[in-house]
């Protein structure tokens, strides 16, 4: 099989809350996400979507993403989209770094992988494991009565598990920590991720001042070393994520006990190919795992639930239904929630078919 050709559409996703705010007054209310078709010359077509959360959280932006697949794309014209690790090796090879440029592109060509097998990309990726995957839901930072509200209703919902965006001020986040916990059960999980928000004197103080509370604490400090003193100073369970991009972050992780958990996202290491081998090990080393992407759609949110529901149950922390956050529906067949849980598609691909009255005209094409 050969790809023939690339299309590229940009489509706005505001967000149902009105905006969604994380740590140090960082915030957004419409992401801007790339959709990416890769058609081939056996008929079958492959669809990726790749959204940075805003052009402020990982070293990604949206136009960045579109200039680095118009730069990528020509010259993978001609190469076969089902021989995924040859793929990845041409992209490395044409383009240095940038993963989250390539992460579509990936991505669309498990979707071919899988309807060229008859399979869902779930069985390609290792096998479905369980009937659902369980899911968190991010708490957009707000004051602590407010965020405790949001836990409440959206645990009337059926989520059971709870990010909530700190990173701010460390007297607030200490009583966002304390007020969203009060309102949850036992069984329940809270991660209090600060995305780097903290001074390590500022991270000090919150675990601290939580020590007696049943919360994780995700990515305190903004590099690994400054994560790696508050973890050697508190007994909270602990979550590495923003740092925790490659295979080597993982095994200096892993090595110096960094971490209990570690968040892989999709674009963060590449595509669906690289995820899959940051995935494997993990298992292997014994590190469970939140499996995401940084935002997204419903496609992305079809790719995600493909690798969190190929993977081995114990090892699921948790993963994200981020269509559920924003107002509009790109594609159809995409997971939907029920009871703070999701299930990857049986159809071959991802399952998704895209809406081209949403996506509109592609904005870019070739050859
Ligand atoms: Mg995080």
């Amino acid at each position: 099989m050969k790809i023939t050709g690339f299309k590229v559409y940009q489509v706005a996703l505001p967000l149902l809350e009105g905006n969604y705010s994380w740590s140090q007054g960082k915030s957004v209310d419409v992401f801007d996400s790339t959709v990416v078709q890769v058609d081939t010359d056996a008929t079958l077509t492959g669809f990726g979507e790749v959204c940075p959360l805003g052009p402020i959280y990982l070293p990604a932006y949206a136009a960045g993403a579109r200039a680095g697949i118009y730069e990528i794309a020509p010259q993978l014209l001609g190469d076969d989209p089902t021989q995924l690790q040859a793929l990845n090796a041409k992209m490395d090879r044409v383009m240095k770094g940038h993963p989250y440029v390539k992460s579509a592109i990936d991505m669309a060509c498990w979707d071919i992988l899988g309807k060229a097998a008859q399979m869902p990309v779930c069985h390609l990726l290792g096998g479905r494991y369980g009937e659902d995957v369980i899911l968190y839901r991010a708490i957009s930072q707000r004051p602590a009565e407010e965020m405790a509200r949001n836990v409440a209703e959206y645990r009337s919902e059926g989520y059971r598990r709870f990010q909530l965006k700190v990173g701010g001020n460390p007297n607030d986040d200490i009583e966002r920590i304390r007020a969203t916990r009060s309102v949850l059960e036992p069984g329940d999980k809270l991660i209090a991720d600060a995305n780097t928000g903290w001074l390590m004197h500022e991270a000090m103080r919150v675990v601290n001042a939580v020590r007696d509370v049943d919360v994780y604490i995700e990515q305190p400090c903004t590099t690994y070393e400054q994560c790696l003193s508050i973890r050697r100073n508190t007994n909270l369970p602990f979550v590495l994520d923003e740092v925790i991009d490659s295979i080597d972050a993982i095994l200096k992780g892993a090595s110096d006990h960094a971490m209990d958990v570690v968040n892989i996202k999709i674009s963060k290491f590449g595509g669906l190919t690289k995820a899959k081998q940051a995935r494997d090990l993990c298992v292997s080393l014994g590190i469970a795992m939140t499996l995401e992407d940084s935002w997204g759609g419903d496609i992305i949110t079809a790719a995600i639930s493909h690798l969190a529901h190929s993977t081995p149950t114990e090892f699921l922390f948790t993963s994200t239904d981020f269509n559920s956050y924003v107002t509009k529906s790109i594609a159809s067949g995409a997971p939907q929630r029920i009871n703070g849980r999701m299930s990857a598609s049986t159809e071959p691909g991802l399952g998704i078919s895209p809406d081209f009255d949403i996506l509109g005209d592609p904005i870019w094409s070739c050859p």
